[in-house]
């Protein structure tokens, strides 16, 4: 039987395994995916055995990623432009590893969005500069926005994702996010505001483009402060709970050989665990 793995510290508020357990039973596959708690310390022995205990892969998160990344034999190019790795699996004996996070973002506005979004919003807003706002950053530039604008608190942060492509990408402090908002047909939530147990992100989203689409990566709650305004202001909003379902389906195919797909019924299976409040906001 296929094995994989989420491995962190802490992990008992992981999704993953309810994602990837939906698509085992809905292929009628025999594999397991199981959760792994395991402090930094123990990590690079785990990457070196993991083979040896039956695992054909798996996930990675906090605190491991940047660990993973320096610990594989071959990582991806998106892997080494963010700095940290998510999906790990074996080739030809290799360690292989992958950060499936900029997938996952750009999959979801596929999805959801017209078909020509990036060419139509030009120049995007995106909110918080950590390290899910590395992967929405270089996902818009990959997709070839003109101009990405990172708000951010602190704006040393802000300048540090600049790097990632300096030609469209500028730094900017909170205080220029009212005199940006009209040039942006894309604006993103990617600071932890809004997320259950923290202030709402205060923003007016009264200047912004008609035709604007609002993206929060943030899915607890499924309906943000930020998506309720800009359903109430007729524009397009779309969630964070389609990243991290598009962000699952490179791994899955890897290690049990099928490509799942992002259906409403794995949707409506993560929203009903959501919506039960088991484990932590993650
Ligand atoms: P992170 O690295 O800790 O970054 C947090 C960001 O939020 C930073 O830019 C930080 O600003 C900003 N921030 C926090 N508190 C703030 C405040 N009071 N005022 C202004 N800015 C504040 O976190 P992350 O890993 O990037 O994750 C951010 C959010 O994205 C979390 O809610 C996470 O659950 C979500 N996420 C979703 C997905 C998905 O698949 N949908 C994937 C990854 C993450 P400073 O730089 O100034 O501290």
């Amino acid at each position: 039987m296929r094995k994989a793995f989420v491995v962190g510290h802490p992990i008992a508020h992981s999704r993953s395994p309810l994602i990837h357990g939906y698509w085992l039973a809905s292929h009628g596959l025999e594999g397991r995916y199981e959760r792994i708690d395991l402090p930094p310390q123990n990590f690079p022995a785990f990457l070196r055995d993991f083979p040896d205990q039956g695992y054909v892969g798996g996930n990675v998160t906090i605190p491991h990623k940047e660990a993973a990344l320096a610990g594989i034999d071959h990582a991806s190019d998106r892997a080494r432009r963010l700095g940290a790795v998510n999906t790990l699996w074996l080739e030809d004996g290799k360690l292989y590893g992958d950060n499936t996070d900029i997938t996952g973002f750009l999959a979801n506005l596929d999805a959801l969005c017209p078909a020509d979004w990036a060419e139509r919003a030009g120049a995007a807003v995106v909110l918080g500069a950590g390290g899910a706002a590395r992967a929405v950053v270089a996902g818009l530039a990959e997709r070839g926005l003109g101009c990405i604008h990172v708000v951010n608190r602190s704006l040393d942060k802000a300048a540090s994702l600049t790097a990632l492509a300096p030609d469209q990408v500028r730094a900017h402090p909170l205080d220029n996010l009212a005199a940006l908002l009209p040039e942006a047909g894309l604006i993103v939530n990617t600071t932890s505001l809004g997320m259950a147990g923290q202030p709402a992100l205060k923003i007016d989203l009264a200047p912004c483009r008609a035709d604007a689409i609002v993206s929060d990566i943030v899915y607890t709650p499924l309906e943000t402060p930020l998506l309720a305004q800009a359903r109430a202001r007729g524009l397009l909003a779309v969630d964070g709970l389609g990243m991290l379902l598009h962000q699952a389906v490179p791994g899955f195919a890897r290690w049990f050989g099928v490509t799942p797909e992002v259906t409403q019924g794995l949707r409506d299976h993560v929203c009903a665990d959501l919506l039960a409040g088991k484990g932590k906001p993650a």
